[in-house]
């Protein structure tokens, strides 16, 4: 694989069917080392303005409960609602619309509104895990209910305009688009080969190692092959794993340590607070076999080169199809050698 390092090439993402354009030339010059830090924003650990806050009154007169470990509820201002409204289909020809429910939920992680995963501890991350399995297990149970997506938007940069640590939980009663391309990705590989393209994927990146970013007895942190942001990461399970509430203790355990040594090392990178979008893919919860499925973690980050530099998918990748300069390869390799201790920690010793 090392005659395609240096000069521009496509990838192809075999769980997307989408093609991307790799342009290593244009990072010849070394990597430029630490940026200036960023200095941290103070923030309280209770805001009494915060509407996660333990506590605290949200928009529509809700009241949040003291909670003291995490806390889920339905969003007030919900994408999707369960109840179907009384308006009919649209099927004109050229103009088609249908009704479509849903439940969405909002999920603080921590009563603490100035922490974030990077700086909470393994075990505290253990209990969104645990979360994410009950509310995951809740909504998969609603009759109409097809597709539960967990997902974390961090950081203002990524339009999250509340710091307090939480995420969000959109499930609906059609599989979106992408875990359907997903899908049916995952099952033309298993019609065709018997075994899962994740697992086949990771056996193969596990003896290349070059993308590897972090393992355990549980799970594998790493670059893919046809990671689209410069920084994109995956957490992928070893053994089979359909959906997320099919791991037990100890892999819940391992899952949190996963994250932590992810989130650490995305903080470490450009010593500031690093934004993401992460996402939780599994299989349909709709009643059919989804036996091609393996369950996985996403992570888009959108930072190419310091706290403030990020790459925009704009002009040809908006257009045509996306691009990226540095490598998987050189991606993985910086993010592999940053410490796994936070690097505010660090100060403190
Ligand atoms: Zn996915």
């Amino acid at each position: 694989m090392n005659s395609i390092q240096k000069n521009p090439h496509r990838r192809f993402n075999p769980l997307s069917g989408e093609w991307l354009v790799v342009s290593p030339q244009r990072t010849q010059r070394p990597w430029q080392g630490q940026e200036e830090s960023e200095v941290p924003e103070t923030l309280l650990s209770h805001d009494p303005n915060c509407y996660l806050c333990p506590g605290n009154s949200r928009a529509g007169g809700a009241r949040n409960p003291e909670y003291r470990e995490t806390y889920s509820f339905i969003n007030d201002f919900s994408a999707l609602l369960p109840e179907q409204g009384d308006e009919k289909p649209v099927d004109h020809g050229l103009f088609y619309a249908v009704p479509e429910r849903g439940i969405c939920k909002v999920i603080c992680f921590s009563p603490r509104h100035d922490l974030t995963v990077a700086r909470m501890s393994s075990s505290e991350i253990r209990r969104i895990v645990d979360l994410w399995i009950a509310e995951y297990r809740e909504l998969s149970m609603v009759d109409f209910i097809s597709y539960v997506q967990i997902f974390e938007n961090r950081g203002e940069v990524m339009g999250c305009s509340n710091p307090h640590p939480h995420g969000q939980i959109w499930s609906n009663e059609n599989i979106p688009e992408l875990p359907a391309k997903e899908t049916q990705r995952q099952k033309a590989y298993f019609d065709t080969n018997k075994s899962l393209l994740l697992l086949d994927y990771l056996d193969a990146e596990l003896k290349n190692k070059e993308r590897i970013i972090y393992t355990n007895k549980d799970f594998v942190v790493l670059v893919p092959f046809w990671a689209l942001w410069p920084y994109e990461t995956m957490i992928l399970p070893r053994r089979r794993v359909g959906t997320i509430d099919e791991l037990e203790g100890n892999e819940r355990d391992n899952l949190a340590d996963a994250i932590s040594k992810l989130t650490i090392r995305y903080d470490n990178l450009f010593r500031t607070s690093f934004p993401y979008s992460m996402g939780i893919h599994g299989a349909p919860c709709d009643g059919k076999a989804y036996q091609g499925w393996q369950m996985h973690l996403h992570y888009y980050p959108p930072l190419l080169r310091s706290a403030s530099i990020k790459k925009f998918m704009v002009g040809y990748e908006l257009l045509a199809t996306p691009q990226r300069d540095i490598t998987p390869e050189q991606a993985a390799a910086i993010l592999r050698e940053l410490p796994e201790k936070h690097y505010l920690e660090v100060k403190r010793d």
